[in-house]
This record gives structure tokens, sequence and C-alpha cells, in this order.
């Protein structure tokens, strides 16, 4: 799972952020830690990080994307991460998408932790922490018993000197300006998914978990359709390829096919002018040369691949045909080497031979032509 987390100063992000640590295994990765340990290390980066820093400027997006890069290049963060901290604007998020898409981890979900503004400045200004024990109070939602005293331990109360209103206006405000394209941005690639940050935190976290069980699910099913495509794709690869060398089979079948089927011909022509089958023979002798003329004529007009076609689907039904064409083939051919000339005029001078059969079948042709 490739979580960015957003939310505004105060919205809970980070404790969720601990959370997601916990509950899914994959580690938090904050600009701001990584930009200090980058630094610690004396790595060229954190070199040029340190510059940056030392100068008084910000840390380019640079910088920052090839410490993030180099981090989510860790085995740990093979399962996924939560990136928190980044991007804090529109040109930084762009970045970002480019580079986890270069690397093939798209993000999966930007998680928003939503929080109403006049229920953040509560939260903020309302903070109170017991200086003695830790325990954290709000005067507004759950104020102790007695103003300004621990209930656990009676410690004085303290409240933080930037949780007052000013500050956390102008906080907002550079949240706001910056941020929210951010989260338009997400919006737009239907990347963004929002968690109401109010209430209980473990009832925010279970909103939380199921937000991103639900993208880990989509996530799924897109890795599962992305499989299927590809299956398509290469399905469709080898059909083309293979496209070729069918035709060619039944190039090379369609030639030995009239071999064989010559050589039992013979014997079975033989046999059939033995049983006094010559009158029908001739009349099928001349069907068969019309459609031989018909043929050579559709050969000169058609380009070569309907040819192929219909002597294809010729011989297909021929299976069935086998016998009888075959004894075509040879009768027609003893017929052609009797009369050469004029196809039209063998019908016409065997008419008288078969005069029952051939006149319906000459007329037939006639209007056909
Ligand atoms: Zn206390």
């Amino acid at each position: 799972m490739r979580i960015v987390l957003l939310g505004a100063p105060g919205s809970g992000k980070g404790t969720q952020a601990k959370l997601l640590v916990e509950r899914y295994k994959v580690p938090q990765i904050s600009t701001g830690d990584l930009l200090r340990e980058a630094v610690a290390s004396g790595s060229t980066l954190g070199r040029q990080a340190k510059a940056a820093m030392d100068a008084g400027q910000l840390v380019s997006d640079e910088i920052v994307l090839a410490i993030i890069q180099e981090r989510i290049m860790r085995p740990d963060a093979r399962k996924g991460f939560i990136l928190d901290g980044f991007p804090r604007n529109l040109q930084q998020a762009e970045a970002l998408d480019q580079l986890l898409t270069g690397l093939n981890r798209p993000l999966n979900l930007a998680l928003l932790v939503a929080v109403d503004v006049d229920a953040l400045i509560q939260r903020l200004v309302g903070r109170r922490t017991c200086l003695s024990c830790g325990q954290m109070y709000n005067v507004f939602y759950a104020p102790p018993h007695l103003e300004g005293r621990c209930d656990e331990c009676g410690g004085k109360l303290r409240h933080r000197g930037d949780d007052n209103e000013e500050t956390i206006g102008s906080r907002l405000r550079v949240y706001e300006t910056h941020t929210l394209p951010v989260v338009e941005y997400y919006k737009e690639h239907e990347k963004l998914r929002t968690v109401q940050g109010v209430g209980e935190i473990s009832q925010i976290f279970k909103a939380v978990t199921k937000v991103v069980e639900d993208a880990q699910a989509t996530a799924r099913s897109e890795s599962r359709t992305d499989a299927i495509r590809a299956a398509i794709a290469k399905h469709r690869a080898t059909k083309a390829a293979a496209g070729k060398k069918p035709a060619e089979v039944k190039k090379t079948s369609g030639k030995a096919k009239p071999a064989a089927a010559k050589k039992a011909a013979g014997k079975k022509a033989a046999s059939a002018t033995a049983t006094g089958k010559k009158k029908a023979v001739a009349r099928k002798a001349a069907v068969k040369k019309k459609a031989t003329a018909k043929k050579t004529a559709a050969k000169k007009a058609a380009g070569k691949k309907p040819t192929v076609k219909k002597k294809a689907t010729v011989k297909k039904k021929a299976t069935v045909k086998k016998k009888t064409s075959a004894r075509k083939k040879v009768v027609a051919k003893k017929a052609a080497g009797k009369k050469p000339p004029a196809k039209k005029k063998s019908p016409v001078k065997k008419k008288p031979v078969s005069k029952k059969a051939v006149p319906k079948k000459k007329q037939t042709a006639r209007k056909k032509r």
C-alpha cells in the first residue's frame, strides 16, 4: 500500500500514521526525518540538503525527491509506505507522481484526515497538557474537573505557546493555500479518500483502515484487470503472428489434397465409367467447366486473396463431395482433351446426349448470365 497522508496541522494524521505503520507493517516516511537522517549520514544528498539549510534556503524538491526515492527503494518499503509531510504543494504532488510512476510503484491512495476548521481551532486552542504526568486535556470537550489542574496527579496544566488562535490561524492559512490544491489534484486523479478526523482515535482509525482496505481491493482488481489485459494482448499478438502460418499451411494442404484426391479419383472414375454413368458425368463436366470459367474470370478480376479463400471453402465442402468432384476433374480433363476449343460449345454439343437433365440447368445458367 503506497499512501500519501494529508491533513491540516492538528488533524491527528500523525497519530493515524503510526497506527497504520503498526497495522500494515509498512514504514512511515516523513520527509523531515529523512532530511535530518540524510544530513546526519553525510551522504551526497545529505550534504546538498545541509548546504541549502545552512544558506537559510528551502531544500529543493529535486533533493527531497531523490531522498524519497532512495528511501522507498529500501527493502522494508517493498510492501508500501506511508508518506507524511510530502507533497506540500501541487508542483511536488506532480513531481512525486512522476517519480513513483517511473519506479512502477504508483500511489494507491491519498488519505485526507479532514477536520472542520472550527473544530481544529478548538482542538488546538483548547489543548492542555499536564506538566507532571503528560495527561492531555481540552478545555472545550475534555476539560479537567478543576481548571488548570490535572485530574490524575493534580499537576499544573500547560497551554502550549503556539496553540493560540493567531498562530493556528496562520498555520491553517499556509495549509489551505498550499495543500488544498494537492487535495484537489488527488481528487482529480481519483486517489483521494477522506476520513473525518473527529472523535475517538480508535473510531477514526477504524474509518482509516476501511478506506485503506478498499484501496487495497481496488489495487488488486486493477492488477487483475491489467493481467487480463496483458493476457488478451499476448493472445492477440500470438494470433497475429500465427495468422501468417495457417495461410501457408492451407496452401500446402490445398496442393496436397488434390494430389491425393486425383489418385483416389483415378480409381473411382474408372469404376464410374464402368458403371455407365457417362451421361451424368458429362453433364457435371459441363457445369464444372462453367464454374472453372467463372473462377478464371474471377481470378483475373479479383485479387489473389479472395481466390485463395474460395479455394479453401470449395475444398472444405469437397470433403463431402470428394468423390464426385474428383470424378468431375478427371472427366473434365477428358472432356477438355477431346474438345479443347470454346468452353461454351461443349455443353451445347453434349446436350443431345442427355436430353432430360441438361435443359433445366442450361436455362438456369443462362438466366444467371
Ligand atoms: Zn498530571
